[in-house]
């Protein structure tokens, strides 16, 4: 007689086993759908029709019992739109949709002559590694998710929960032609269960359920230029810019010194960075100084109390000196609320990491910048995970076949648990 978890365990492994089965098909996809670019307009490509066409035929014999369409309108690509593309599978319960969330587009390739083991769209496999632009990022984890249902599907394997599987425009660009195109389609409810695999560590123990703020800015000091043997007939620039940036460096610091242990690194961070370049010679002071921060701010920290702080030590440092102090925002991003570390999906997830790999699942928060934030804003709680070795957007960028094949268990574990 077995126990209901040990016929659990026995199906799961057949399921692992069929995967396993398919790594030849697993491989040979991955390499038909990194062949065709996918690049968003605003780098000079035509989006992501042509890969989302050949996706439809793949997926067309997978088992699906429904295959939607949800194209955005966009005028800059020659065929008028970008795809989105969900694939339904119906479970014993309706009541709550697991969804896994993969985006068709890619970065551009980049220099070309670093692209030194193929080129960039001639997928060559090498190692137990598949290499090609958008190997990892994000066609890996499209293809595990895909024949995690094919797997189940041949067993015949009813799922316990409806599984969608969504593949979207536009991730690499900010998102509205693609999942926020679906979430103003209100395709997700409260009670769903969202996985972004879009992002992890080398033994896919990482859980990412959190993201930090991000705040760029660029500081110019206008002083006086002058002879460097004569300063007192101007205003050094570069002096008050340095002592005004060393103020905020120290300021930002101790004001918001918390951690957050769920966080790598746990604190907030506040980093002087690009410098531009100031005058041509030894002997001139300068008169204009321009120096750039990029600051990663823990969730909790309010980011307008943060920018007020600039702008107030800015105004005290230009009445201090008499010179000119002007912050210019580049970059500002408001991380959302962090999905809850007890919220259904989580613990789903770090179930299927103990009994699949076990490994000690690790929950928390790095940079962030996933299709997962847009869910954390309107409350519904979304992981991100995968096992990757982080080659996303770099020349030679590859997938590993085994990361393929063992995400894929993962999955198929998470669409028949309890
Ligand atoms: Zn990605």
């Amino acid at each position: 007689m077995f126990t209901l978890n040990k016929r659990g365990s026995m199906q799961a492994q057949k399921v692992f086993a069929e995967i396993e089965e398919l790594k030849t098909d697993m491989t040979n996809v991955l390499m038909q759908l990194v062949r065709i670019p996918a690049i968003a307009p605003e780098n000079g490509g035509e989006g992501e029709l042509g890969k989302a066409e050949r996706l439809m035929q793949i997926i067309s014999d997978v088992g699906f019992d429904e295959i939607e369409r949800h194209d955005a309108a966009d005028e800059r690509v020659s065929s008028k739109k970008r795809p989105n593309i969900v694939a339904r599978c119906k479970g014993e319960s309706t009541k709550e949709t697991l969804w896994i969330i993969t985006h068709l587009d890619i970065v551009p390739p980049g220099e070309d002559s670093l692209w030194t083991v193929t080129k960039p769209f001639e997928p060559i496999v090498k190692e137990g590694k598949i290499y090609a632009r958008g190997s990892e990022d994000n066609t890996q984890s499209m293809v595990s998710s895909i024949f995690a249902i094919k797997a189940l599907k041949n067993l015949g394997i009813k799922l316990r929960r409806t599984v969608a599987l969504c593949f979207v425009a536009d991730e690499e660009q900010g998102s509205t032609y693609g999942i926020q195109h679906l979430i103003k389609r209100r395709l997700f409810k409260k009670e769903d269960l969202i996985v972004v695999p879009d992002g992890g560590n080398g033994t896919g123990s990482f859980v990412e359920i959190a993201e930090k703020s991000a705040l760029w800015f660029k500081v110019r000091t206008l002083g006086k230029q002058t002879h460097a043997s004569r300063p007192g007939d101007g205003l050094n620039a570069h002096r008050v810019g340095m002592e005004y940036a060393l103020a905020l460096d120290k300021l930002l610091h101790k004001k918001y010194a918390a951690k957050d242990k769920h966080f790598d690194p746990p604190e907030s961070t506040f980093e002087p960075t690009k410098k531009d370049k100031n005058v041509d010679a030894v002997n001139i002071v300068p008169g204009e100084d321009v120096s750039y921060f990029d600051c990663r701010i823990l969730p909790h920290y309010s980011v307008e109390e943060i920018l007020s702080d600039i702008n107030g030590l800015a105004s005290a440092y230009r009445q201090k000196t008499g010179a000119k102090i002007s912050v210019e925002l580049t970059q500002k991003t408001v991380a959302p609320k962090p999905t809850d570390v007890t919220a259904k999906i989580v613990l789903m997830l770090e179930e299927a990491i103990k009994s699949v790999r076990h490994l000690k699942p690790k929950v928390g928060g790095i940079g962030g910048g996933t299709c997962a934030a847009f869910f954390r804003r309107i409350d519904i709680p979304a992981v991100v995970w995968s096992t990757v070795d982080e080659m996303a957007h770099q020349p030679n960028e590859y997938a590993k076949i085994e990361n393929l094949v063992n995400d894929a268990k993962i999955f198929a574990s998470m669409a028949i648990s309890p």
